[in-house]
Parts: C-alpha cells; sequence; structure tokens
C-alpha cells in the first residue's frame, strides 16, 4: 500500500478513536443533568411544603385572634344582659351570642382542620428532607465519579491528539486538506475498507477499474458513488 493510504488510514483511525469517547463523555454528563434535576425537583417540593405550612400557621393565627375577639364579645354579652331591661334587647342580644358561639365552632374546627394537614405536611417534610440530603450526597459523588472518568478520558486523548499531531506533520499537507475536506461530511468515515468489492461508506459495489486502482494502491482512490478515500485490507487483497 501507498504511503499516504497508510498514513489516511492511520489518521482516520486515530480521529475514530478520539471521537469515540464522546458517548461516554455525553453518558457522564447526562448522568450529572439527572441528578442534578433530582436535586432540584426535591429543593422545589421542601419550598412548597414549607410555604404551605406557613399560609397555614398564618391562616389558624388568625382563626386564633377571631376566638379572642369572639371570647371578649360573649363576656361583654354577658354583662350587658344584667343592664338589660326589655325583651326587646333581650332578643337581639341571644342572636349576637347565637352568631358568636356559630363562628366560634367554625374558627375551632378550621383550626383542627388546618393543625391536621400542617402535621401531616410536617411528616411529609421530614421525608423531602432526608431526600434532599440523600440527592446532595448522590450529586456530590455522581460530580466525583464523572470528573474522574473525565480525567481518565483526557488523558487518554492527550495520548491520541499527540499521536494525530505527529501523524499531520508526516502527511503531505495537500492529501490532509483532501482529507478533511471528506471529513467534513463524512466524519470518521472519510477513509473506509472495499470489501467484496464494495465501498464500506456508502455500501455501494465499485466498478472493476477502481476496484483494482484499490488493490493495487499506487495511488489515492476514491469511491466513484461516494467520493470516500478507498483501501484494502490485506486479507481482502489475498481473497482478491
Ligand atoms: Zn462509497
Amino acid at each position: 500500500m501507498n504511503k499516504h493510504i497508510m498514513e489516511l488510514v492511520e489518521l482516520s483511525k486515530t480521529d475514530k478513536d478520539i471521537d469515540s469517547y464522546q458517548p461516554q463523555i455525553d453518558g457522564a454528563d447526562r448522568k450529572v443533568l439527572r441528578a442534578t434535576k433530582r436535586l432540584e425537583d426535591a429543593n422545589n417540593e421542601l419550598t412548597t411544603l414549607n410555604k404551605l405550612i406557613l399560609v397555614n400557621e398564618d391562616q389558624i393565627f388568625s382563626y386564633d385572634e377571631q376566638l379572642k375577639l369572639l371570647k371578649e364579645q360573649l363576656i361583654n354579652n354577658s354583662k350587658k344582659t344584667k343592664v338589660i331591661n326589655t325583651e326587646k334587647e333581650m332578643k337581639a342580644l341571644a342572636i349576637e351570642e347565637d352568631i358568636a358561639k356559630e363562628k366560634m365552632t367554625t374558627a375551632n374546627e378550621e383550626i383542627d382542620r388546618l393543625q391536621l394537614i400542617n402535621s401531616r405536611k410536617t411528616e411529609e417534610l421530614e421525608v423531602v428532607k432526608e431526600d434532599v440530603d440523600n440527592l446532595t450526597k448522590e450529586l456530590v459523588k455522581v460530580n466525583d465519579d464523572v470528573s474522574k472518568i473525565k480525567k481518565d478520558i483526557d488523558s487518554s486523548k492527550v495520548v491520541l491528539f499527540n499521536k494525530r499531531e505527529k501523524t499531520i506533520r508526516e502527511i503531505d499537507q495537500k492529501i490532509l486538506s483532501f482529507y478533511e475536506k471528506i471529513r467534513i461530511w463524512a466524519g470518521n468515515t472519510a477513509v473506509v475498507p472495499v470489501r467484496k468489492q464494495a465501498c464500506y461508506g456508502c455500501y455501494m459495489k465499485i466498478n472493476e477499474k477502481t476496484y483494482s486502482d484499490v488493490i493495487k494502491g499506487d495511488e489515492i482512490t476514491t469511491c466513484p458513488h461516494c467520493g470516500r478515500i478507498l483501501h484494502i485490507e490485506r486479507e481482502d487483497i489475498e481473497e482478491a
């Protein structure tokens, strides 16, 4: 095989190896995102529960205030009864008292209801607090794991980048730019093998002339269908 073709095959392999880490990096990033999202959701739940409990406490406070006023009213009424002379006044006072008592019943019921809700919500709050703690620890761990994975990938990549640099320095610059142009649209399949007389980039059969050019390997041959650079692997030469 021609030296240029060998260099291109090598370069293409290095590029493929460099890019092969991307799914691992993406997977690690997704793990961080998921853990962050879970913690965020738990924190939002915590905020919602805290707000609800506070709103209920406010309401309980105003019902308590209302109860105090109603009790005062009842005390005043009973004082008034002592100085009342007419039956009409008596009746009016009795109605007032009934209304006040009814309001007190309602206020007490509401206080009971809100206190029950708050005791349930406080239990929920404890569970969510524990979730937040666990999810915070989990996120720290995920971040640690991910930075370790990325560090390993980075050091492997450094080796590959150095290898690429070396190949690029040695390779003919015209051939390199030809390869880079194909790589723009073909990505990591810019250089592909020919197997069973077919291009392994577009999987179409190539004609006899191209096939024999690829086998000879005197110069760089491209696929007549897709334009990718073709090469033949040793075992396929023996077969051909
Ligand atoms: Zn092709």
